[in-house]
C-alpha cells in the first residue's frame, strides 16, 4: 500500500520526463505561432461549475467526478477537464471586455476522472488544450483543428485521422431529438440503464454510449437535420479545412462527451492494433459562457490527452532521443584534487557546460565507470600529478582519446565543443 501509487495514477520518472518536456514544448511552440497565451486554472473548482459547465447528463458528471466536501462544507471537485475552469476564469476576470477573441492554451494540465483504469484510461491524466472565446467565424474552428494537428505533427505523429461532425445548436437539435427519440423508442428496452435515463433528458448523448454502440449504427444523423445557420457553418468549416490542406472525414457518429458543445465537434484518432484511440477531442461551445452566467459569448477548444499522445508515439516508434545528462564528468583522486574538482565543476556549470562529479566517495576506477554509465561525453581527471603540472586530463569517451589540457584553458575548450 505504502509504496504503491493509487490505482489509475502514474509517476513520470526522472529517466522519462524528457518525453513529457518534448511534447509540452511542441504545444508551447505551436500555440505561440497561432497567437495563443497560456492560462493556468486551479486543480479544483466548485462542483456546481462542472454540473453546469460539463453537463449533468454526461458520463463525466454522472459517473466519473472526484467530488468531496472540504472542511468548510463546500462541495469541491477535482477538475475532470479544462474548458469549464477556463470559461469560469474568462467570466471572473472580465476577459469579455478585452479585445476578442481571447485565445488561450494549457499544457499538461492535470484532469481527474474516476474511471476503470485500463490502457489509455487513467484516473489522473493530463491534457494539453486550447480555448478560444468570442470568435464565431468558422475560420477559428479550422484554426483550432489545425493547431491540434500541428502539435501532433511536431510530436512526430503526422498521419492521424481527423473526423469532424456538427451537432447543431439548440434551435435545430430539438427537432432532431424528436426524430431520434422516435427511432430509439423500440430499442429502449434493450439499451443500457444510463441510455434509458438519457432518453428523455438528452437523447443525443445515447449515441456516445460505448455499451450500446453496435445497436445504434443506423440512427438518424444530426447532420441531416441542421438548420440553415449550422449547415452554413459546417460547409464553411469544410471549405476552410480544404483551403488549409487538412484532410478529414465526416463522421456523423461523433457527438462528444460533454453537454455544452454546439455545431462543430471533432476528434483526432489513431487506429492502433489494440483498437482505435482518441488522442484529441474538441468542439464549439457557444452556449457555455452564458450558461455559467457570463455574457453571450461563443467558444471553441480542444483537449488532448498527453498520456495517450505518448502511447501513440511509442506505438509509432517516434520517441525522441534522451538528452545527454552530462557534457563533462570530473573524476578526482585525493582530498586536494577533490576541492579542485569541485571548483572546476562550478566553473563549467557557470559557463553552461553540464557537469558533475562523484558524490558517493567512489574509487577513481568506479568514478570512470559511473561517468560512462551516465553517458558523459567527456571525462576530466584531476589527481595530484595533474594539479602539480597545472593540467587536466581530458578523455573523449566516444573516441577513447586522452589528452592533457592546461587547467586555464579547459572550460573554454569544453564550451567550444558543445
Ligand atoms: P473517451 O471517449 O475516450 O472516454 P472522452 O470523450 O471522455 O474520451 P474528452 O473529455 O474529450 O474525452 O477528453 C479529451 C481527451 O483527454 C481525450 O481525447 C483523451 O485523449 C483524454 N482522456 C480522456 N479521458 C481520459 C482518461 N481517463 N485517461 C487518459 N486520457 C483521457
Ligand atoms: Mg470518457
Amino acid at each position: 500500500m505504502l509504496t504503491q501509487a493509487p490505482k489509475g495514477t502514474q509517476d513520470v520518472l526522472p529517466r522519462d520526463s524528457y518525453r513529457w518536456q518534448a511534447v509540452e514544448q511542441a504545444m508551447r511552440d505551436a500555440a505561440a505561432l497561432y497567437g495563443y497565451r497560456e492560462i493556468r486554472t486551479p486543480m479544483f473548482e466548485h462542483t456546481e461549475l462542472f454540473q453546469r459547465g460539463v453537463g449533468d447528463t454526461t458520463d463525466v458528471v454522472q459517473k466519473e467526478m472526484y467530488t468531496f466536501n472540504d472542511k468548510g462544507g463546500r462541495s469541491i471537485t477535482l477538475k475532470p477537464e479544462g474548458t469549464a475552469g477556463a470559461a469560469r476564469a474568462f467570466i471572473e476576470a472580465h476577459m469579455f471586455a478585452d479585445p476578442l477573441p481571447a485565445k488561450m492554451y494549457y499544457v499538461s494540465a492535470p484532469a481527474f476522472r474516476y474511471e476503470r483504469p485500463q490502457a489509455g484510461r487513467l484516473r489522473q491524466f493530463h491534457q494539453h488544450g486550447v480555448e478560444v472565446f468570442g470568435a464565431k467565424d468558422a475560420t477559428v474552428d479550422a484554426e483550432v483543428i489545425a493547431l491540434a494537428m500541428d502539435v501532433l505533427k511536431r510530436c512526430g505523429l503526422g498521419g492521424l485521422r481527423l473526423a469532424i461532425n456538427s451537432i447543431g445548436c439548440p434551435n435545430c437539435r430539438a427537432a432532431y431529438h424528436d426524430k431520434l427519440k422516435a427511432w430509439l423508442k423500440p430499442l429502449l428496452p434493450s439499451l443500457c440503464k444510463t441510455c434509458g435515463e438519457r432518453y428523455e433528458r438528452n437523447p443525443l448523448r445515447i449515441l456516445d454510449c460505448k455499451e450500446d454502440a453496435d445497436k445504434l449504427t443506423d440512427a438518424p444523423a444530426m447532420l441531416d437535420s441542421l438548420c440553415d445557420d449550422c449547415k452554413a457553418h459546417f460547409d464553411k468549416l469544410r471549405a476552410n479545412l480544404d483551403a488549409m490542406g487538412i484532410a478529414y472525414t465526416v463522421d456523423p457518429r461523433i457527438v462528444r462527451g460533454l453537454d455544452y458543445y454546439t455545431k462543430t465537434v471533432f476528434e483526432i484518432i489513431t487506429d492502433a492494433p489494440e483498437g482505435s484511440l482518441t488522442v484529441c477531442g474538441g468542439g464549439r461551445y457557444d452556449g457555455l459562457v452564458s450558461e455559467l452566467g457570463g455574457p453571450e459569448t461563443c467558444g471553441i477548444g480542444f483537449g488532448m490527452g498527453v498520456e495517450r499522445l505518448l502511447m501513440v508515439q511509442d506505438a509509432a516508434g517516434v520517441t525522441p532521443p534522451a538528452p545527454r545528462l552530462y557534457d563533462a564528468f570530473v573524476c578526482t583522486l585525493g582530498d586536494k584534487a577533490r576541492l579542485e574538482g569541485l571548483k572546476l565543476v562550478t566553473e563549467l556549470r557557470q559557463s553552461g557546460v553540464k557537469a558533475d562529479l562523484d558524490h558517493a566517495a567512489r574509487s577513481l576506477k568506479a568514478q570512470f565507470k559511473y561517468a560512462d554509465k551516465m553517458g558523459a561525453q567527456y571525462v576530466l581527471t584531476l589527481a595530484d600529478d595533474e594539479i602539480a603540472k597545472g593540467v587536466v586530463k581530458l578523455r573523449d569517451m566516444e573516441k577513447s582519446e586522452e589528452t592533457e589540457i592546461p587547467r586555464s584553458e579547459i572550460t573554454d575548450l569544453m564550451k567550444s565543443r558543445l
